[in-house]
């Protein structure tokens, strides 16, 4: 017997390396009209490197110490900023000490106890007080400095006090500018751009990519909002993400796709689909694919 259209579609995103989850949703891939990318790991590579360690004056810490400091925390994490972490500090071949009591707020960052210490890393936006002290103005005017380069900084507490800030940077996907192209093209809008990194890295980043539409410094829940907010408007979004972060939005979209290499094993459960093959220029071929098989069944 032949197979039906969606079916034989499904096959062929397979040989594209997309994995649709099932006719139903290899149909709504076609009638997406509007596209969400996440920013870190789906329009970057996801394999960020650390290019910077600053330990504060008084902090009592040298390059290492930081490092292994923050690897220690970051270890139990699967964000693609603690690999980064962790590999780093793995580069430099540096003891790091055991964690316990890890917690992690998608979006934010990471806390444990780290040799009797109360250890935070993560987003200088959401970790840094208000509350002046030295540390804390030395620590917003590194993130400034860093933040301004298209870097993404991160931060390193210590019982509360900030001990020094990481560099951490990503490239974009060879594919990702043609990707955005080629969705502008099919869905007649230009994707936006949703992650939780700082603005000043998100519009590097966005313009690069050919990306205007950035909304940046977002927690899970503001990019399930951002995505209401479209549908509202009659819109049938495409998210396109990779975290546990994105999780949330990928489950309120029309159709949610989840890069499958780096991505979380909650993104990946969610989503409708999962790119398997890392590429991103596979989305507009599949919705192509969709396309064409509905013009087949109708
Ligand atoms: P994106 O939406 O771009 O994928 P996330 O929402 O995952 O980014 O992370 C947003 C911000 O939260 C990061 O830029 C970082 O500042 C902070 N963050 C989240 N998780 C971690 C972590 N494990 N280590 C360090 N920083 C983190
Ligand atoms: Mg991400």
């Amino acid at each position: 017997a032949t197979m039906p259209p969606l079916l034989s579609a499904i096959a062929n995103a397979g040989r594209h390396g997309v994995l649709v989850k099932s006719a139903v949703v290899m149909e709504r891939l076609g009638q997406v009209d509007a596209v969400a990318l996440d920013k870190t790991g789906t329009l970057t590579e996801g394999t960020p490197r650390v290019t910077a360690i600053r330990p504060l004056d008084g902090s009592g810490l040298d390059e290492d110490g930081l490092l292994a400091l923050a690897a220690a925390a970051e270890h139990p994490s699967e964000h693609p900023l603690a690999r980064a972490v962790v590999d780093a500090a793995r580069d430099r071949c540096l003891h790091v000490p055991a964690a316990e009591d890890f917690t992690s707020a998608p979006g934010t960052g990471v806390t444990a106890t780290v040799l009797g210490h109360a250890v935070a890393v993560g987003s200088p936006a959401r970790l840094l007080p208000a509350a002046d002290s030295a540390p804390v103005e030395a620590a917003a005017v590194l993130t400034a400095e860093l933040e301004r380069e298209g870097r993404t900084a991160v931060l390193v507490q210590r019982d509360g006090v900030p001990v020094g800030v990481l560099a951490v940077a990503d490239r974009l996907r060879p594919d990702a500018a043609a990707t955005v192209t080629a969705l502008a093209a099919l869905t007649g809008r230009t994707p936006m751009l949703l992650t939780g990194d700082n603005p000043r890295a998100a519009a590097r980043l966005g313009a690069d990519a050919g990306i205007t539409d950035i909304r940046a410094g977002l927690l899970p829940q503001d990019k399930v909002t951002a995505v209401r907010e479209q549908e509202a408007a009659g819109r049938k979004v495409l998210v396109i993400g990779d975290g546990v972060n994105d999780a949330p939005a990928l489950a309120a979209a029309h159709t949610g796709i989840a890069m499958g290499r780096a991505g979380s094993d909650l993104a990946l459960e969610t989503a409708d689909a999962v790119i398997v093959r890392d590429e991103l220029a596979t989305v507009p071929a599949v919705m192509a694919l969709s396309r064409a098989a509905r013009r087949l069944v109708i």
